[in-house]
């Protein structure tokens, strides 16, 4: 079999915790100091193929963001690889690869407030000798304008735009790098709805334009189903379900899949359909001490005693439908 595009092979990313005053204290004078450590993602596999749009999605503290870190490099795995055309992305010591570009959820925090636009956009390229400095004007304002920026205005400073304009310059300083990937980690989601659909176009089009492999992490399923080919659905560090979008949004057969879609308010209703909203009880459990067995077995309506000894592993149902569920059948 052919190496995918991106690989990601037994992800695994734990975090110490920190100690308390009082912990430090003691582990000074020699006790023996209680930690766990979070282990915010625990295994996580995935195929992306070139030009591809996988849609990475889950509720808040499932370790989404953490994988999208790690692929794009800027976070180093406790174990397990992330391979670009069977290459790592990151090696020890090595420059940052430059193919994958990360874009945040925060335009406000992402963006240096002390930088102009230009110099924002033209840092990174510079740097890494993409551009030299007679060329750097014309590069520059030509990827403000692929961002629907306009580059008369890349001499003002950030806190000078609206949240959109200024999620236009964090796009465009990710496009000055030449990327193949673009992981972008809720990249809407603190933008007001017209300037979501606004973002997301921008988003469809580079996709076309540039054939730039898109990895698209959100809790917003309704987003999701519109821009993905395919979809991950992750659960307190693993993924529970991916496949093909189609497949996973019309035929979902993990509970906690068919919890989320259940959760989604739908827009257009039948004459006299009465819609009532099913939110998956209780909340997502502390990744300090996850439950045994299926993550999912205290929140799942079906759970049965294996579930609760016994960890369900990805299994393929067609069609490149994988779920992690004793009884997806
Ligand atoms: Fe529910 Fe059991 Fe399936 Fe987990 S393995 S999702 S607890 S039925």
């Amino acid at each position: 079999m052919t190496a995918p595009f991106i690989e990601v092979r037994d992800l695994h990313k734990r975090f110490a915790p920190s100690l308390s005053l009082g912990d430090k204290i003691a582990a000074r004078l020699g006790a023996r100091v209680e930690t766990r450590a979070v282990h915010a993602v625990d295994g996580v596999d995935l195929r992306v193929e070139r030009g591809e749009t996988l849609g990475l999605v889950g509720e808040s503290g499932c370790g989404k963001s953490t994988v999208g870190r790690m692929i794009s490099g800027i976070m180093t795995p406790t174990s397990g690889t992330v391979r670009l055309e069977d290459k790592p992305v990151r090696v020890a010591g090595a420059k940052a690869d430059t193919r994958v570009q990360m874009i945040f959820q925060d335009p406000f925090a992402s963006l240096d407030p002390r930088m102009r636009v230009g110099d924002i956009v033209a840092e990174g390229p510079l740097a890494h000798g993409l551009v030299d400095k007679a060329g750097l004007d014309d590069y520059v304002a030509g990827h403000l304008r692929r961002a629907g920026f306009d580059p008369a205005l890349a001499d003002r400073f950030p806190h000078q735009f609206s949240g959109g304009q200024r999620q236009r310059i964090a796009i465009a300083r990710a496009l000055a790098m030449q990327p193949d990937v673009l992981v972008c980690d809720e990249p809407v989601a603190s933008l007001d709805v017209s300037i979501q659909a606004q973002i997301i176009n921008l988003f469809m089009q580079l996709r076309r334009d540039l054939s730039i492999t898109l990895i698209f992490i959100s809790h917003d399923l309704t987003l999701v189903r519109y821009i993905a080919d395919r979809v991950a659905i992750m659960y307190l560090g693993r993924i529970v379900e991916t496949g093909p979008a189609d497949a996973v949004f019309e035929t979902p057969k993990h509970p906690y899949t068919q919890g989320l879609l259940d959760s989604v308010p739908k827009l257009v209703l039948d004459d006299d359909e009465i819609v009532t909203l099913r939110p998956i009880v209780g909340e997502i459990p502390s990744p300090l001490a996850p439950p045994a067995g299926c993550r999912f077995n205290p929140r799942c309506p079906l759970a049965i005693d294996r579930c609760r000894e016994e960890t369900p592993p990805l299994r393929p149902f067609g069609g490149g439908h994988d779920v992690a569920c004793h009884l997806a059948e």
